[in-house]
């Protein structure tokens, strides 16, 4: 089947292989991967082997740290609060869809968390032009969500923040096509999109902002003492870790960023001209510029087919197509690990359906 999931989300069949022969045994280790010791030389082998293709593969800058922590991006949304800003201080958060407001109710607590720009009112339809942000010199940092994985809206360009240090959520689109690292001041992204597993987060953060205090925080809390720690501070999720590193060693051999950014380019494309070109039978709300290449939400012009639609796609081969709760109608979820195929097969049924049902 072609799994459309917004995550935890599919991992390419060649990881799932390997994954499969070493949860039995681990090279020659006697044991398999998940029992090996995190201090172990072979884990150790593991887990900066999957850094040091990280690095490669977004071309992150010496100058910037990754931290491969637990908690998801969401302890990371709290967590960047309490390692960069100052008890009360200002931070400016632009809300794009569901998850910037995730990222704002969890900084909220220890910041003076403000609203700089807000595409609410449009529905989440579209980004609020740059023109209209309300940023703060004084804020201690700028935040935004690269992708909105349930509202489909997707940041094409970096935005230009001034000297405030901008952080982004990219957990449903890192990876998906080549990023600057150096105009951001910190990065993070839950893996379960396109970096792997659920269950371990990358934080990239430009190593000088880690001599802000922040704010008191427990030594778990406090991404510094992760790093010195080299994110083992506590029993990483080997596990994860370990997948996350072959999703990433597989990225790389099959061309890296620029080889993901055109295959990804030409699926959505598929994608939103099946839709567009279906005279209203189908429909996605999104602002052309502005539609994400990963999620494609759209609904049916007639709710009363939507169980029909589900139930046929998933005979077809075509499943986890069901809309996110808050937006309903369907959600196409086409991450890197998604192949041309799938989107193909997709479009294919979408107009067969509409025959049948139209
Ligand atoms: N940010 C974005 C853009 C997401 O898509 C998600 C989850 O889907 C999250 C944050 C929350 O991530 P987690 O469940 O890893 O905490």
């Amino acid at each position: 089947a072609f799994n459309f999931s917004p995550g935890p989300a599919t991992l390419p069949e060649p990881v799932l292989r390997q994954a499969q022969a070493e949860m039995l045994e681990w090279r020659n280790a006697r044991a398999s991967v998940v029992e090996l010791s995190h201090r172990g030389p072979e884990f150790l082998q593991v887990a900066r082997q999957a850094e040091a293709d990280l690095r490669m593969l977004l071309s992150i800058p010496d100058d910037y740290a990754v931290l491969f922590l637990q908690g998801g991006a969401t302890a990371q949304q709290a967590l960047i609060a309490l390692n960069f800003a100052a008890p009360g201080q200002q931070a400016d958060y632009v809300l794009t869809g569901h998850w910037g407001l995730t990222a704002l109710k969890q900084a909220a607590p220890y910041v003076d968390a403000r609203i700089a720009a807000d595409g609410e009112t449009g529905g989440y339809r579209d980004i609020p032009p740059r023109a209209g942000w309300r940023l703060s010199d004084d804020a201690a940092y700028v935040h935004y969500t690269a992708n909105e994985t349930i509202h489909g809206v997707e940041f094409r360009e970096v935005p230009e923040v001034g000297n405030v240090p901008l952080f982004a959520d990219f957990s449903s689109s890192i990876a998906a096509e080549p990023l600057d690292v150096s105009k951001f001041g910190l990065i993070y992204a839950g893996a379960q999109k396109n970096l792997g597993p659920v269950g371990i987060a990358v934080v990239i953060v430009r190593r000088d902002l880690l001599e802000r205090a922040g704010q008191p925080r427990a030594p778990i809390f406090d991404y510094r003492a992760h790093l010195a720690g080299e994110s083992m501070l506590n029993t990483p999720p080997t596990w994860n870790w370990y997948l996350l590193g072959l999703t990433v060693k597989w990225m790389l051999d099959e061309g890296g960023v620029a080889e993901f950014a055109r295959r990804n380019a030409r699926k959505a494309a598929l994608l939103y001209q099946a839709i567009d070109g279906s005279g209203g039978f189908y429909r996605n709300e999104v602002a052309p510029a502005a539609r994400s290449r990963m999620n494609v939400p759209f609904f049916l012009h007639d709710p009363a087919l939507d169980a029909a639609f589900l139930g046929e796609a998933a005979e077809a081969g075509l499943i986890s197509l069901k809309g996110h709760r808050v937006l309903g109608g369907m959600r196409a979820s086409i991450y890197n690990a998604m192949p041309e195929a799938g989107v193909q097969a997709l479009a294919a049924f979408m107009r067969d359906f509409q025959q049948r049902h139209g």
